[in-house]
């Protein structure tokens, strides 16, 4: 990854945490904490290096997966694919 591409990550990352959450769909389904029920998520990206993608058996994937946080009881709910933003403003 280019360094100018961290750099975006790291602000895309530094703005999401001053937004309100939102609701999340995946494959038509709203996402939903599995712990409380909560439907309101704060979006981050993590990085899979190569070896948890190999222990995942996920190689084809690429190095980011998506993590929503529950708004209400944090919550981590993890996708190797990314969720849709409901409100989709970005
Ligand atoms: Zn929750």
């Amino acid at each position: 990854m280019s360094i100018f591409k961290r750099l975006r990550a790291g602000v895309k990352r530094a703005h999401q945490a001053v937004t309100q959450p939102k609701r999340y769909t995946l494959m038509g389904k709203f996402v939903t904490c599995s712990h409380c029920g909560g439907q309101t998520f704060f979006a981050r990206e993590a990085q899979l290096n190569t070896s948890w993608r190999t222990f995942l058996n996920v190689d084809w994937l690429d190095e980011n997966a998506a993590v929503l946080v529950c708004s209400k009881c944090g919550h981590l709910e993890w996708f190797l694919s990314n969720p849709k933003s409901f409100t989709s403003s970005t």
